[in-house]
């Protein structure tokens, strides 16, 4: 029996937002790191000793920043997310803020933090701006905490989350990278804080960056492993349908208030729907987190390029875009860590 095959949909030019690569896909998500440092040292993000971070003039100042940014807006992105390195320790992140908020076509903005500072600013940050955040944490133990973080506070994190919340910047989305031997046992206690909570926890596998090797090798639980584990206490899951272009499989746990969405980069890869691309703090676009292939933003922007020749690298750029990562054929060349990149 002949199979119909199902006709390519072109989206007609008026109706096109965002650059395409190659393969069609529509590139409109930019996730900015602000900074390479950080104030935590997360086992399966940096390692114990040897970081070494980028002296400040190589970074993108702040107008250098927004005006990169306003080019992608120009070409068609719609959403950014701020991230690094930690992107609460930039300075004057909440006029960045307010500033990317103000380019025409911007209609979502949002952070991903790991909330230690987050008690100080949540509401300078909503009232700029920000629409919402993701917060990082793997455990709720502070002893084990304070292990996986290399010397993090959960109780502050805490308060960050909850300021969070009482600031609007909602839906609040939890990341947690599962690790075997550090909270795989914990999964279970995480997720149950979606039941009273309308929470998504978002629970990752591991991806082999730059300086994180051996914890890949040792530490990688599989999302259907997760999953079997929370199943075992909760019964069988519900799944929900996620927002196109979210990497997340989404599931609740029945009558709960929150969700649960399993991010799974290693066992079941994304790549078809890959609607992002990244800007180093240093200015290097970045078109596949697992691959590493940059275009110099910055030297070209100091060298005096003009909106339209940037626009044009922005589109170039894109049009080459990876198809997907190699990590199932032992292909891992990162070339730097997921802090440098911007998570
Ligand atoms: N410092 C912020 C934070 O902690 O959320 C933002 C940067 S961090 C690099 C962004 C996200 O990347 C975090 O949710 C973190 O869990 C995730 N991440 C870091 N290293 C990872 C790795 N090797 N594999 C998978 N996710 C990773």
């Amino acid at each position: 029996m002949v199979t119909a095959v199902e006709p390519i949909k072109l989206i007609p030019a008026s109706q096109r937002r965002g650059a395409f690569d190659a393969y069609g896909r529509q590139m409109n998500y930019l996730r900015i790191s602000l900074t390479d440092r950080c104030n935590f040292r997360c086992v399966y993000c940096m390692p114990a000793t040897g970081m070494i971070f980028q002296p400040r003039d190589e970074l993108l100042t702040d107008d250098e920043l927004i005006r990169l940014v306003g080019i992608f807006a120009q070409v068609g992105f719609r959403k950014i997310r701020l991230t690094g390195g930690e992107p609460t320790i930039r300075p004057h992140l909440i006029d960045i803020v307010r500033e990317i908020k103000k380019l025409p076509g911007i209609e979502e903005l949002s952070m991903t933090t790991n909330g230690l500072l987050l008690s100080r600013i949540a509401h300078d940050l909503k009232a700029a701006g920000l629409d919402r955040v993701n917060i990082s944490f793997d455990t709720l133990d502070p002893v084990k905490f304070k292990f996986m973080t290399r010397g993090g506070r959960f109780d502050l994190v805490w308060q960050g989350l909850e300021a969070a919340q009482d600031a609007g910047l909602t839906p609040i989305k939890i990341n947690s990278v599962v690790l075997r031997g550090h909270n795989d046992h914990e999964v279970g206690d995480l997720a149950a804080l979606t039941i009273d909570r309308p929470w998504q926890m978002r629970f990752l596998e591991i991806m082999p960056m730059e300086g994180v090797g051996p914890v890949y090798d040792e530490s990688l639980v599989t999302s259907e492993e997760t999953k079997a584990l929370l199943e075992d206490r909760f019964g069988p899951l519900v799944p929900i349908s996620a927002n196109p272009g979210d990497p997340a499989v989404v599931w609740k746990i029945p009558g709960s208030a929150g969700e649960i969405g399993f991010i799974s980069p290693i066992s079941a890869p994304f790549c078809s729907t890959c609607n992002r691309v990244r800007l180093a703090a240093d200015g290097k676009l970045r078109l596949c987190l697992l691959r590493n292939d940059e275009l110099d933003m910055r030297d070209m922007m100091r060298a005096g390029a003009s909106d339209a020749e940037l626009e044009r690298l922005v589109r170039g750029g894109i049009w080459r875009k990876p198809w997907g990562h190699g990590v199932a054929d032992g292909d891992v060349d990162t070339g730097r860590g997921m802090s440098q990149i911007g998570g």
